[in-house]
Order: structure tokens, then C-alpha cells, then sequence
């Protein structure tokens, strides 16, 4: 603290993202990237980018790569908006559209950026508790609201909403801007991109960083008709001149149009997923029906703290989860299937 700082400063509590370490050997299982990838014409063309004129400035409307996500969903580059990963798409929505009188509602336990960028923006937010199962139950939203933002499928639970419910949730506030953060769609979830034709109010983030295997080149983009992807433009011109740098416009473009390594890899790690989930279950684990590219699981004799522990030990990193409203529990990213075994062979030396 410094008397420098302003009184909102003092008052943030900034997300923590998960460890990095450089151990070698090391099982990561704690930040929800791929195991795989990128597909080599994603590096081919990241080293092209970068062997060009990194000297000029990239083009301020990223506008190849904004069609070419437009293209993929039958609409037209002005109703795609691109940003350094889905974090900064999400803090120009928050910035920009979810400031409102009546308060945002996102879901508790949920995305813990949300409440960042709320405290960060002063937004006014009411979390609205999951139900017993562990589920977002959408008609909790059915209270007047500013706007409303959940991921689907939801994190750190992985449990998914049809897009039936997304729909109904979506038409039954006209009035107010509904962000639905598709971070891990591709693995199971149905997208709401194909409502955004009918729907003015709904706006749907995904990010490159999970299914095209790019977390290290930060690209997130948000879908949705005109006025609000023009609030989004304003929000980020008063902010920077070029959204993206030319690596990450052509690794990006690269990534969307290869589109054989995509299904590949999703399908891959949506079994691996389906493997991992029934050997949890045959050790104890009750473990979340997951639509994400990770588990949520606890395990009624451990706590997950000393499972996170145990495992680092091991070399093998998971996430720990605790709070009073969900309990105590490990979020597991699918690894490779040796990865997996690695992470089972160390829980049978630890259960
Ligand atoms: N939304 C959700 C639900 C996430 O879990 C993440 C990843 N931490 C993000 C958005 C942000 O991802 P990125 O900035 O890498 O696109």
C-alpha cells in the first residue's frame, strides 16, 4: 500500500494465475492447457510472422483473422471483436458493457476473474450460489438484473448448460447484454454462436488458448451483432491502437483454418477425459460430469489440499479448490495419456 494509490487500488484483489515452474519431468495438470500442439501449420506460420517485418505495426483491424473466425460461423468480420486472450476480450466487456444500475449476476463458484474485473470496474455483482449438484440453475437469473455473464461449460466445475436453457436465459432479458465465456465449448458443449443471429443482447467469448493449444500466443474473441461488438471497438480504442501483434494474427488464423488437427485433438482429449474420469471414480473420487478439458473431483477419505501436496511432491501439479459453498476439491487438466498415468500411478501411492 502507498499513499499514492488510489482507494480503488487498495481495494483489488487481483487474480493469481496458476504456477509456471520450470521443473523438468514435470506433469502439468493445473492451468487447463493442451496436452498436444499447436498444429505445425500454426507454427509454421507464427515463425513466418515473425521471420517478416516485425519493423511495421500489425494491422490495427487484425481484420484476416476476424473474417476468418466470421467465416467459420457464417457471419461477417464486423461481428467479431479480438483481443490478447479471452481475459482482455472479457475486461473490455466488463469495462464497457457490464455497468449497469442494477447489478451483474455471474455464478458462484465460477471464473474468479469475474469478480476481479467487477472490483477492478465497480461493478455492482451479486454471485448467485450453484445448486446441490454443483450446477449453474438458470431460472436463480430470472430476477431483474444489469447483465449477466457465465462460462459454459462452467469453471472450475466443468458441468455444461444445453444451449435449450441458453437460450431461454437469453431471450428472457431483452433488455440487458447476456456474455456467455465459451473458454472450453469444443470439448462437448453446444455453442450459443449460433444464436447470435437472432439474439442483439448475447455476446459469446472463446479463446485460442485451450482446444487450439495457443495459451502461450494470447488470442480470445467475442461473437455478436453489431451494436455491442461496437462498444467493445470503442472500448478497446480508448485503450491500445493494435489489438494484436503479427505472430499471434497469423498463428491465429492459422490455428482456425486447420481444422483436421482441431478435431483430432478435441476428440483425443474428450476420451482421454472419459478415461481419466473412471479411473478417479474407481479410486473414491466422486468426480463432476465434465464438458471441459479438465475434472473437478474430490475424494471423501483426503482433503484436497494434501492430495494437491502429495501429488506436487510427485512432480504432478493439480489445482486445489476450497470454499465453503462447494467444499473441498482438485481441478485436473486432461493430460496425455501417459500424463494421466502418471498422475494415477502417483495417487495409488498416495490413497
Ligand atoms: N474464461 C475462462 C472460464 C477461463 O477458465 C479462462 C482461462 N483461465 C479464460 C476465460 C481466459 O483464457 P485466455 O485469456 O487464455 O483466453
Amino acid at each position: 500500500m502507498s499513499k499514492y494509490w488510489s482507494p480503488i487500488v487498495s481495494t483489488l484483489k487481483p487474480y493469481v494465475p496458476g504456477e509456471q515452474p520450470r521443473i523438468a519431468n514435470l506433469v502439468k495438470l493445473n492451468t487447463n492447457e493442451s496436452p498436444y500442439g499447436p498444429s505445425d501449420k500454426v507454427l509454421s506460420a507464427v515463425t513466418a510472422a515473425a521471420n517478416g517485418d516485425l519493423r511495421l505495426y500489425p494491422d490495427p483491424l487484425a481484420l484476416r483473422l476476424r473474417e476468418t473466425i466470421a467465416a467459420r460461423h457464417g457471419l461477417t468480420a464486423s461481428e467479431v471483436f479480438v483481443g490478447n486472450g479471452s481475459d482482455e476480450v472479457l475486461a473490455h466487456i466488463f469495462a464497457g458493457l457490464l455497468k449497469h444500475d442494477a447489478p451483474l449476476l455471474y455464478p458462484d463458484i465460477s471464473y474468479s476473474f469475474y469478480s476481479t474485473y467487477a472490483r477492478l470496474f465497480a461493478i455492482n455483482a451479486v454471485e448467485v450460489p450453484l445448486d446441490a449438484q454443483f450446477r449453474i440453475d438458470l431460472s436463480d437469473y430470472e430476477r431483474p438484473c444489469g447483465a449477466i455473464i457465465l462460462p459454459n461449460p462452467n469453471a472450475p466445475t466443468g458441468i455444461g448448460l444445453p444451449l435449450a436453457e441458453i437460450e431461454r436465459l437469453v431471450a428472457a432479458h431483452p433488455d440487458q447484454p447476456v456474455v456467455i465465456d465459451e473458454a472450453y465449448i469444443d470439448f462437448g458443449g453446444q455453442s450459443a454462436i449460433a444464436l447470435v443471429p437472432k439474439y442483439e443482447n448475447l455476446l459469446v467469448v472463446q479463446t485460442f488458448s485451450k482446444s487450439r493449444a495457443l495459451a502461450g500466443l494470447r488470442v480470445g474473441f467475442a461473437i455478436g451483432q453489431r451494436p455491442l461488438i461496437e462498444a467493445l471497438e470503442r472500448v478497446k480504442d480508448s485503450f491500445n491502437s493494435y489489438p494484436l501483434g503479427r505472430p499471434a494474427q497469423a498463428g491465429a488464423t492459422a490455428a482456425i483454418e486447420d481444422e483436421a488437427w482441431f478435431e483430432a485433438t478435441r476428440e483425443k482429449i474428450i476420451a482421454s477425459r472419459g478415461r481419466l474420469t473412471d479411473q478417479l471414480t474407481e479410486r473414491g473420487f466422486e468426480v463432476l460430469p465434465s464438458e471441459a478439458n479438465f475434472v473437478f473431483a474430490r475424494h471423501p477419505g483426503h482433503s484436497g489440499e494434501t492430495l494437491m501436496q502429495a501429488l506436487r511432491e510427485r512432480a504432478v501439479l493439480v489445482r486445489h479448490f476450497a470454499k465453503p459453498r462447494i467444499g473441498d476439491f482438485l481441478r485436473i487438466t486432461i493430460g496425455t495419456d501417459a500424463e494421466c498415468a502418471r498422475l494415477v500411478e502417483a495417487l495409488d501411492e498416495i490413497l
